[in-house]
């Protein structure tokens, strides 16, 4: 019997997959995984490998999604969509404080926090790279988030190597993937019958136990080792991390800002779809008989005017101060607030942004005519 330790490589067959899911609900689990939703690959419940995308790829260019059905492929041939774990551990709303009008007096409560145990299968490594981005956010420094911490300890990660990359991914350049470098409870990369497991926790390694596994071959191994190569070598977007941060700091008078402000309509979807964009409001909403006030914390961006308000106006009052508010937020002075970049090269701002405004192409071109003063 093969036992699935920290570090071993194990051998799944596709089959046991579901044994996998089906261990993990046993476990009081929520599980949630890939499934095609509204034209796109989403991140939801699933409770079997049928209501996962086999043999579904995604295009992906600026601007642009599209699915298309190959053939012979797998169950993770796709790559990022436009979910990712964010909502899972930081909700576009949540209830802070509720105050009750209770006779003649109010009385305040701070919800508890949920506790869910949830398990995400299909996480790739630009995720859990966003994941560590969010902890720091959210767990680091003084004050910790309730909200986050609660939903982050019931988190179970099982991780995918990714077999082809988007033309809209730059992970490599980000050093953020496309193999997974930890952060996972079990990593596994597909192949034609079935996956090659990483053991990354205890905890990984025990939901294994009793499901049809053995020992990956030494071959299994080899093949498995090709498959996140492949797809590094398909990138050719690219940011140059040496030096994007005084390129852009040095050069905030640079045209391209200008430029980029008459394509950019300030919609926000790049903030919404990105991994570690992690500004919030708070709304107060009372109801209709004026006995109930909530709190809400809901999701803001850098790119509503609103956002920026102080006492004496809006400090981005303009589309070309917010677009560089948010890349040089993303790629300079967020590295000086919490000592890495803020992204991690998924591509989602890229595809996602209605105009197809990459943010690669304008580092590209403010490094062009700029370059690093
Ligand atoms: S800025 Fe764009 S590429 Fe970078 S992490 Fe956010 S969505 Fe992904
Ligand atoms: S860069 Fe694109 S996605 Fe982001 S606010 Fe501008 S138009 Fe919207």
């Amino acid at each position: 019997m093969t036992d699935p330790i920290v570090g071993a490589r194990i051998w799944l067959p596709e089959a046991a997959l579901q044994g996998l899911i089906d261990q993990l609900r046993a476990s009081g689990y929520e599980v949630v995984g890939p499934r095609v939703a509204d034209g796109a690959v989403t991140l939801v419940e699933v409770t079997s490998i049928s209501e996962m995308p086999r043999g579904v790829r995604d295009e992906q260019e600026p601007g642009k999604y599209r699915l298309t059905v190959i053939e012979g492929a797998g169950l993770f041939d796709h790559v990022v969509g436009p979910h990712s774990l964010k909502p899972y551990l930081f909700p576009p709303r949540t209830t802070v404080l509720e105050v009750l009008k209770i006779r003649d007096s109010w009385d305040a409560r701070v919800p508890e926090p949920p506790r869910p145990k949830r398990a995400v299968i299909g996480v790739r490594s630009c995720d859990l790279h966003a994941l560590a981005i969010q902890d720091r956010v959210f767990l680091g420094g003084q004050h910790r988030d309730p909200e986050y911490a609660a939903r982050r300890e019931g988190l179970f990660l099982i991780a995918v190597n990714c077999s082809r990359s988007a033309p809209t991914c730059f992970c490599v350049s980000m050093n953020t993937g496309p193999k997974v470098d930890g952060g996972a409870d079990l990593v596994l990369t597909e192949l034609n019958t079935g996956f090659v497991v990483e053991v990354g926790t205890e905890k990984g390694g025990e939901v294994l136990r009793g499901l049809d596994i053995r020992e990956s071959t030494l071959a299994e191994f080899a093949e498995a080792t090709e498959v996140p190569q492949r797809a590094a070598s398909q990138q050719t977007r690219r940011i140059n991390l040496a030096t994007v941060h005084d390129t852009l700091i040095n050069n905030l008078e640079h045209p391209r800002w200008e430029d980029v402000a008459k394509r950019c309509l300030s919609c926000a979807n790049c903030t919404m779809v990105c991994p570690t964009c992690f500004c919030s409001t708070v709304n107060e909403v009372t109801d209709l008989a004026g006995d109930v006030t909530t709190r809400e914390r809901v999701w803001e961006s850098c790119f509503n005017e609103e956002h920026s308000w102080t006492g004496s106006g809006a400090a981005h009052p303009t589309t070309k101060s917010r677009y560089r508010q948010w890349l040089t937020h993303k790629l300079a002075t967020w590295v000086d607030q919490f000592g890495s970049s803020g992204c991690v090269g998924c591509g989602r701002c890229i595809t996602w942004c209605p105009v197809g405004i990459d943010i690669t192409e304008e580092v590209a071109a403010i490094e062009a005519k700029g370059g690093v003063a």
